[in-house]
């Protein structure tokens, strides 16, 4: 291969890498019980969140909610995940701030659904001091009961890179040492 060739295969794999990440981290088929992917996409001061979580991990169910009960539950976890501090906490010295996020679980809102359900969020925030962003701790783990592993992928100035994040490992770093 070719050094401009090299480089042009390298550069056509970003940039399909790029386009994965500007949509959520969707799927093809069923998800996996358990298990959630996280992507981040750092671009200057604007950071982009983005969550797809099985409603089992939450919930432990992936049909509407039933009893009277499971509706009141299902109320108070929606609550919670448009509360960014239970999704994610980012470093302080960063500033970042922004509207709420935004959840969207078509179960929950009473749509009919296949199988599986999942909530997706989408979390937009600007960071003042972007530089001083050098790693998130993933605290959904805290709401989701069931939530095993998060695959969570970083795309920054630095490039890609991938991590998988377990109950006692959650935090993702945003930098390279
Ligand atoms: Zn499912």
């Amino acid at each position: 291969m070719t050094l401009r060739s090299a480089l042009r295969s390298g550069l056509a794999a970003l940039l399909s890498l790029h386009s994965l990440l500007a949509a959520l981290p969707a799927q093809a088929g069923p998800h996996e019980h358990g298990v959630a992917h996280l992507s981040v996409a750092i671009d200057g001061q604007h950071v982009t969140l983005a969550f797809k979580i099985p409603m089992e991990s939450l919930l432990g169910y992936e049909r509407a909610p039933k009893s009277p009960q499971e509706q009141a539950q299902a109320k108070a976890l929606l609550d919670k995940l448009q509360q960014g501090r239970h999704l994610m906490h980012l470093d302080a010295q960063a500033q970042c701030q922004g509207p709420a996020p935004t959840v969207k679980a078509p179960v929950l809102e009473g749509k009919a659904a296949s199988e599986h359900g999942d909530v997706e969020i989408e979390w937009q925030l600007q960071c003042a001091q972007p530089a001083m962003l050098r790693k998130a701790e993933v605290t959904l783990f805290e709401v989701a009961p069931n939530l095993r592993r998060v695959q969570a992928q970083v795309a920054g100035p630095q490039g890609q890179t991938r991590k998988m994040l377990r109950r006692n490992l959650r935090q993702l770093p945003l930098q390279r040492p």
